[in-house]
């Protein structure tokens, strides 16, 4: 399952929910490369910069990222992608490692306007501990500036200022946004979801109802969870 979509439009939150009706690990290729960046190694070193200002990082790093992790047997159900791929390149490399593990992807596509973006992503804050995300407008922490779950101080990340979230945002309209085509003329079936207008749990609902519409996932669990514990999208 590649899910897809602009900076902010949930991928993250999503690919976490999205445990209760896929099989496969959340792999994200941004939470790889920021524990390369918190462990302060060579890795961390070549890509903080561009990380900082926006910028994607080079294709061959994430590619063979993703080709270790896929690698590993907990991947063999199936895997949950989130921000990747966001190139042709990337893009040919995985449906290449697709075949090879005899995997049929899928696309689902989180739309979510411009506009909603910045105000989301500027208003976003996360634990370092845990990762849970926050969003100071729609889904605040209890106590201001501290997280819920186990009191640790909420940070800001660093690519979620204005003048960065802007060059994201281009990065994603020329880069990322053309692979769209690309698997549509690959055969690849794609899923159009709002991705905005509903509470996180709604969308994940509307995910896998979906999914299960196409036959692509067996069915839909009857009980999802009632509290969602990762919740940083705004409506
Ligand atoms: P978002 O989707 O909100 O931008 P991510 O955590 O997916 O957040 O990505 C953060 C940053 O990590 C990107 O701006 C880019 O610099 C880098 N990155 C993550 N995944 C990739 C990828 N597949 N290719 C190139 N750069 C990536």
């Amino acid at each position: 399952m590649i899910l897809f979509g602009s900076p902010g439009s949930g991928k993250g939150t999503q690919a976490k929910l999205l445990r209760h009706c896929l099989n496969g690990p959340h792999i994200s290729t941004g939470d790889m490369l920021r524990k390369h960046i918190d462990a302060q190694d060579g890795i961390g070193q070549q890509v903080v910069q561009l990380m900082k200002s926006g910028k994607l990082v080079p294709d061959e790093l994430v590619n063979e990222f993703v080709e270790t992790r896929i690698a590993e047997p907990d991947c063999r159900s199936g895997i949950i992608l989130d921000g990747y791929p966001r190139t042709l390149n990337q893009a040919g490399v995985l449906l290449g490692m697709m075949g090879r593990y005899k995997f049929q992807p899928a696309v689902v596509h989180l739309v979510v306007d411009c506009d909603k973006i910045v105000a989301r992503l500027s208003g976003r804050r996360q634990c370092p501990v845990c990762g849970t995300l926050y969003s100071l407008k729609t889904n605040p922490p209890k106590v201001a500036g501290i997280c819920d779950l186990d009191g640790a101080t909420l940070i800001t990340r660093e690519d979620d200022r204005e003048s960065v979230i802007r060059e994201r945002l281009r990065e994603y309209e020329s880069q990322t946004r053309p692979l769209l085509n690309y698997f549509q003329q690959a055969g690849v079936p794609m899923f159009e979801i709002s991705g905005a207008g509903a509470p996180p749990d709604q969308i994940m609902r509307n995910i896998c109802d979906a999914l299960a519409k196409s036959g692509l996932i067996q069915g839909v669990p009857l009980e999802y969870p009632k509290a969602v514990p990762a919740a940083g999208v705004a409506p």
